[in-house]
């Protein structure tokens, strides 16, 4: 089994596939999570405006996975207070069912008034309320809206108020799930002497399809992949190929000689803004809304930033995923519809990112009415390349928020192919650092009192269990075994957790470092300093000479200028 791609989709498939002890490999061309699913807007959501889509099944599968997900990946996944702020109390009455019969835009968008929001967050806590622990959603009045959240625009009407969730580290958590999947291999493999039977590798791109069968078998095909550090290219041979390439799924498919035109992706853009009067405007809560072209966008309180997003516009697969100076315009105007009196300018703009949402091809239907649900293409053997015998399965959509059921879909499938029966679910699994997080503030306080050491005080045990769950405690023994330090440039990280990283997580480029296994990028706090410290200290385990190391600052500087817009100044030439 070869899964090609490395966000979160197939990511989750290899964990899957893994648990039922099938041999399975995992490639990803560039770092995992550096596709879609490291630019999402971080929800994780039934999707209350799919409702008006009429994509029920999606709705439904969502709230159920976002509920699963706060049980089995809490140190990641919290629950998120979102408000609605609303202006006015019928509008879009006329125009919505008609949005949900033709899945089409009728002329200038019309404003989704009280009613029609009432109607749908009460259908949606039909579906998501999870036996009566996600609270009901509730209305405010002006005045009660206005005390709640005093910088809202004073001609707001009503506000709404109802619970989906948030994923705050997307990247770790994908980390989180591929090294469940590792582990699961290495465990399959000790049992039946085979070595391990679940083996993933980043930096690994699928180039062509040479079509060989395998040697022993006569079965599956052969394919070439391309260690993109070294150059080196090699073969591999799978029965099954699965194609989680996301927006890329038809371009994957053409190096394999099975040409497809499934894909039709969107690119959407976000800024994070260092803003501590907006922050505070948001009181701790998303604020979800309609912008004056009809489109949802979301304010939202992350740590002490502001995320504010997100566009949505058909993407050129040709040109790279950046946010441009337009789409920073519209986000300056959307944060002024809701807080009119709350200036914002580009200099508090830390960070930016973009991704392509990995839609299925839409034609003439407007890229906010695109069905977000997802489907799997199948290749039977011989249908691509020169008469190979792989089946190829091709991913076509899927949401973070769903990832869990859609890797058991997909799992289902390949099993049947294999003639195999599924061993274990994974619906009450808990992902990596999740299993046995403390269920509440005092648990949490309590594990931190435990937990801290010689050298670790209160602040740095808690954000080694932000940073990594209960994982923290396997760290935290390889941190207790030598002599340690904290960088001079950050109070985050110590030089034994570079090493751990390095030795453990699969480190390409110290943009990696900088922009997924840790936050910094995010929160706009790399500066010069920080990325020679850091170059320094990953120098020593990742074998970097003094050319090499000069090289990766650069690289990670290119890397956050072009696709973050962050400026860094290096000590080191
Ligand atoms: C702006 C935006 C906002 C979003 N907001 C949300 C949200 O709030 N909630 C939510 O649930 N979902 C959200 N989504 C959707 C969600 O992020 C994506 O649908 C999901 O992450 C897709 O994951 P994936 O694994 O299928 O694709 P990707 O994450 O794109 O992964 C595909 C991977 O394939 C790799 N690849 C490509 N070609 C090759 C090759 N030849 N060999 C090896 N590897 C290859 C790529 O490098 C990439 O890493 C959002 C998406 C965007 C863009």
């Amino acid at each position: 089994m070869l899964v090609v791609g490395g966000g979160i989709n197939g990511v989750g498939t290899f964990r899957d596939l893994a648990l039922q002890g099938v041999d399975v490999a995992l490639v990803e061309r560039g770092d995992y999570c550096q596709g879609a699913s490291g630019a999402s807007s971080h929800m994780i959501h039934g999707g209350i405006r799919y409702l008006e889509n009429g994509e029920f099944r999606l709705v439904r599968e969502s709230v159920v996975e976002r509920n699963r997900l706060l049980r089995i990946a809490p140190h990641y996944v919290k629950p998120l207070q979102t408000t609605i702020p609303i202006f006015s109390t019928f509008s879009g009455i006329l125009a919505a069912p008609l949005r949900f019969l033709t899945h089409k835009q009728q002329g200038k968008p019309t404003e989704r008034g009280a009613f029609l929001i009432k109607v749908g967050l009460s259908l949606y806590d039909a579906f998501s309320r999870d036996g009566g622990s996600v609270p009901r959603h509730q209305f405010r009045g002006r005045k009660r809206a206005l005390a709640e959240l005093p910088r809202l625009r004073p001609d707001i009407k009503y506000t709404a108020t109802y619970f989906d969730a948030s994923v705050h580290n997307p990247e770790r958590l994908t980390l989180d799930v591929l090294q469940d999947g590792e582990k699961a291999g290495q465990a399959a493999g000790t049992a039946n002497t085979q070595g391990n039977t679940a083996r993933a590798s980043n930096y690994l791109s699928l180039k062509s399809l040479t079509g060989q069968p395998n040697r022993g078998t006569g079965k599956g095909s052969t394919v070439r992949l391309r260690d993109e550090l070294t150059g080196e290219e090699f073969d591999f041979t799978a029965d099954v190929i699965v194609n989680t390439t996301g927006a890329w799924v038809d371009l994957t498919n053409e190096a394999m000689g099975a040409a497809s035109t499934f894909m039709g992706g969107t690119k959407g853009s976000h800024i994070v803004l260092d803003h501590p009067a907006l922050l505070s405007a948001c009181n701790g809560r998303e604020i979800f809304f309609e912008h004056t072209d009809g489109r949802i966008v979301l304010i939202y309180p992350m740590g002490d930033r502001v995320l504010v997003g997100t566009t949505d516009v058909d993407a050129d697969m040709g040109q790279d995923a950046v946010c441009t100076d337009e789409e920073i315009d519209y986000f300056f105007e959307l944060i002024g519809h809701v807080f009119p009196d709350i200036p914002v300018s580009r200099e508090q703009i830390v960070y930016t990112f973009s991704g392509v949402r990995p839609l299925p091809r839409h034609d003439a239907t407007q890229p906010g009415f695109v069905s977000r649900d997802y489907r799997i293409e199948r290749r039977g053997p011989g249908s691509i390349g020169s008469g190979a015998g792989a089946v190829v399965l091709s991913l076509v959509g899927g949401k973070w928020t769903t990832f869990r059921a859609l890797a058991e879909h997909l799992t289902n499938d390949v099993l049947a192919e294999l003639g195999v029966q599924r061993k274990v679910s994974t619906a009450q699994l808990a992902i990596g650092g999740g299993a046995g997080f403390p269920a509440d503030e005092a648990g949490v306080q309590k594990w931190i009192k435990q937990h801290m050491a010689a050298g670790r005080d209160a602040d740095r045990t808690a954000g080694l269990l932000t940073r990594y769950g209960t994982r923290a405690e396997a760290v935290m023994a390889y941190l207790d075994a030598g002599p340690d330090h904290l960088l001079r440039s950050t109070r985050e990280l110590s030089a034994r957790e570079l090493e751990f990283m390095a030795a453990h997580e699969q480190i390409g480029h110290l943009a990696d470092v900088l922009i997924r296994r840790t936050s910094l990028a995010f929160r706009g706090l790399v500066t010069g300093e920080l990325l020679n410290e850091m170059a320094e200290v990953l120098a020593v385990p990742l074998g970097w000479d003094a050319a090499a190391r000069a090289a990766e600052i650069r690289h990670a500087q290119d890397v956050l200028q072009r696709f973050h817009r962050v400026e860094t100044h290096s000590l080191v030439a």
